[in-house]
């Protein structure tokens, strides 16, 4: 029997790239005498595993020569506090992009914190005018760095997505939904499944990109992907102390294309953030 092995969708050599090209755009800025962009960090409370992320997020900016100012409230913050923070953060003109690590502590409301945010300097796309361009398909939108970096994914890979037929398990406004309209802006046909999705694998069969973001350790199986198509694997699921995303074995024996899981969509997320911090001072001074 012949055993195909799904080529590699390596999240973390197009990520490199991206910062690569992120470096030179701001090493032309500063020699031509425009501002370098500034990634503002808020992290409420002192969760490790939050601060190793906000610290990665910091090097990353570092590693493109974009500036970063930190910031750690105590975990017993107001929402009324950190909006005010949010709003000095905003009228601070030395800031680009502000980036709330969540999830924040119970008492702050983020829906209210996220609406407080200058639609311009929400570089993880969560603002609802944000949301709103990209649902429309209108430019000047932020594009949420999950979903962007998928698609940045397949593009770079070479993967045709106009006219492909894409499907993607999990419907949150987190990655599901962006990722959808993404890919329906590049003319996918497009499939959204969920938890209520009857005969989940009649649809996942069908697919030419599955995107799997549920969630759930084993959803989709090796007789649930179709030959050769490109699988990314969104997921970060713990299981038996490791990570592992959506797919059970053998997926890469049946896929054209295959994310591994980590390595593959949480580094093009970091670099979709750095990415979009470039883009919101390129907006707000070219
Ligand atoms: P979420 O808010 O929990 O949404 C999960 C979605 O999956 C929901 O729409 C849910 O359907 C659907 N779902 C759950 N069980 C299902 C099933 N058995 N069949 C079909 N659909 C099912 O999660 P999320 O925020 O979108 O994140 C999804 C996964 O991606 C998580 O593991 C998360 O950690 C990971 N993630 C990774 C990155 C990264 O950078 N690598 C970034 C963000 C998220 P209903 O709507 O019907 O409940």
């Amino acid at each position: 029997m012949s055993c195909v092995t799904a080529r590699v969708l390596d999240g973390k050599a197009a990520a490199k790239e991206i910062y690569a090209d992120v470096a030179t755009a701001v090493a032309e800025r500063v020699a031509r005498g425009a501002s370098r962009p500034k990634l503002a960090t808020v992290l409420v409370g002192d969760d490790p595993a939050s601060a190793q992320y906000v610290e990665l997020k910091q090097r990353n900016a570092h590693s493109v020569g974009i500036d970063s100012e930190d910031h750690r409230p105590p975990a017993n913050t107001t929402t009324e506090e950190l909006l005010a923070l949010v709003d000095r953060l905003n009228q601070d003109e030395s800031v680009s992009g502000i980036l709330i690590q969540q999830p924040t502590p119970k008492q702050i409301d983020m829906s209210r914190v996220v609406l407080a945010l200058d639609p311009v300097k929400d570089v993880d796309g969560f603002h609802p005018i944000n949301a709103g361009l990209v649902a429309l398909g209108l430019p000047g939108g932020v594009e949420p760095c999950t979903p962007a970096g998928i698609v940045a994914l397949l593009e770079r890979a070479g993967i045709a997505i106009e006219g492909a037929h894409a499907v993607v398990v999990g419907r949150s406004n987190l990655v599901g939904k962006p990722v959808a309209l993404l890919l329906l802006k590049r003319s996918a046909t497009v499939t959204l499944c969920h938890s209520r999705t009857k005969d989940l694998a009649s649809h996942t069969r069908a697919a030419d990109i599955l995107i799997a973001a549920a969630g759930r350790a084993n959803l989709i199986l090796k007789d649930m992907v179709k030959p050769g198509a490109a699988v990314v694997d969104v997921s970060t699921n713990w299981f038996e102390g490791r990570q592992v995303g959506d797919l059970g074995s053998g997926v890469d024996e049946v896929a054209g294309w295959l994310t591994p899981n980590p390595g593959g969509v949480g580094p093009m997320t970091r670099a979709m953030l750095i990415r979009n911090t470039l883009q919101a001072e390129a907006r707000r001074r070219p």
